[in-house]
């Protein structure tokens, strides 16, 4: 297995607004005690939804006479739980998949036609939003050495964060593109925005800055530790500015070498 610890390579002088490029530093002494947080934190999250499924199971064992309406509001809280243990099972499963490719997968990445795809995942996020966000978008024709799934994956992590932590009204900019001599995929949100000190953290997996916003909303608390293993697999970094109250940036950036555009 492989665990990293997030080390800080650039932070803003502008104390309330935090740039960080996380960098991956592998440290041997905390990786017992990351391994052993994690089976604990995999183990809460999964008994949460169990022990709210048992209970209403139990509850309608005891009480023969309760009514269609109470019954059909238990059944459906029962489903929220079982579709917050899939979803927290399939991201499981991904971050696996991706730790294995880590360690030495054959597979070669491909061209992807990135403007297509940023488009899908543009159409999947304001299928999300339901209408309560505005999307503005900003789209080079530019293609990036990567894998396709992997990518579309990583980006609709970052939307759908904005649509989660942006209230209603707001605003969520999505753009790709050249940068520098390489390319960006950025998302930026009028949104709740992030304190510093959490910042370093984000990518931690289970890591929430409020657990009961990120549940409530659906969140696994592992869809930043999928892109930032997405990002090393697909040879790019993942940059996050913030400003608290007023919204945050996340860029997902990669290098000349991986990058297609006609000048
Ligand atoms: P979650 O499922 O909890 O959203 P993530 O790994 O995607 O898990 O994100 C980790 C934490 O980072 C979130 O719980 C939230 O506190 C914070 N976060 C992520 N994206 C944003 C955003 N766009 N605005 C504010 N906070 C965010």
């Amino acid at each position: 297995g492989t665990n990293f610890i997030l080390e800080v390579a650039a932070v803003a002088p502008d104390a309330r607004h935090t740039m960080i490029v996380t960098r991956d530093v592998t440290e041997g002494r905390r990786l017992e005690e990351v391994r052993r947080d994690f089976v604990a934190n995999v183990s809460h999250e999964l008994r949460t939804p169990l022990t709210v499924i048992s209970g209403f199971l139990d509850l309608e064992k005891d009480d023969d006479g309760a009514n269609r309406e109470v019954l059909a509001y238990h059944r459906s809280l029962m489903r929220e739980q079982t579709k917050r243990m899939r979803m927290l099972l399939d991201d499981l499963l991904t971050l696996s998949r991706l730790e294995n490719e880590d360690e030495g997968s054959t597979d070669e990445p491909d061209v992807v036609a990135m403007p297509k795809l940023v488009e899908d995942v543009v159409r999947e996020g304001k299928a999300l939003s339901m209408g309560k966000h505005d999307f503005l978008v900003e789209i080079e024709d530019v293609s990036l050495v990567g894998f396709a799934d992997e990518l579309r994956s990583a980006a609709m992590n970052l939307v759908s964060n904005a649509v989660r932590y942006t209230p209603e009204g707001g605003s969520i900019t999505v753009r790709w593109g050249r940068y520098g001599t390489g390319s960006c995929f950025s998302v930026t949100d009028t949104g709740i925005g992030i304190d510093a000190k959490h910042i370093p953290r984000l990518t931690e997996r289970f890591y929430r800055v409020d657990k009961g916003r990120s549940r409530a909303t659906g969140g696994t608390g592992l869809g930043l530790a999928i892109v930032k293993h997405i990002l090393r697999h697909n040879g790019g970094t993942l940059a996050i500015e913030s400003t608290p109250g007023k919204g945050s940036t996340f860029s997902m950036r990669f290098p000349e070498a991986r990058t297609f555009s006609k000048f």
